[in-house]
């Protein structure tokens, strides 16, 4: 099970965190990740490519740049907005 989970999506280490084993492994088809600790899915959540630097982050709705018409036009991780 575990296996076939890392074939399918790219596998990431946590840094840091140096007490638990967090993995985030992230699912490019459906844009969304799930967060393992210690083997064990604890978190799972959206996300999204940053627009400014192309790494795939957790989606949150703050990094959306909107339209006069509220239509999404780019979406920027915490780090480049
Ligand atoms: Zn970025």
């Amino acid at each position: 099970m575990h296996a076939a989970l890392v074939c399918i999506g790219k596998r990431r280490k946590m840094e840091a965190t140096s007490m638990s084993d967090l993995i985030e492994i992230i699912y490019p088809q459906s844009m969304t990740a799930k967060l393992l600790q210690n083997g064990e899915v604890i978190a799972e959540y959206k996300v999204e490519q940053c627009d400014g630097c192309a790494k795939v982050m957790k989606l949150d709705p703050f990094g959306y740049k909107v339209g006069q018409a509220g239509e999404k036009l780019a979406w920027l991780c915490g780090g480049c907005r």
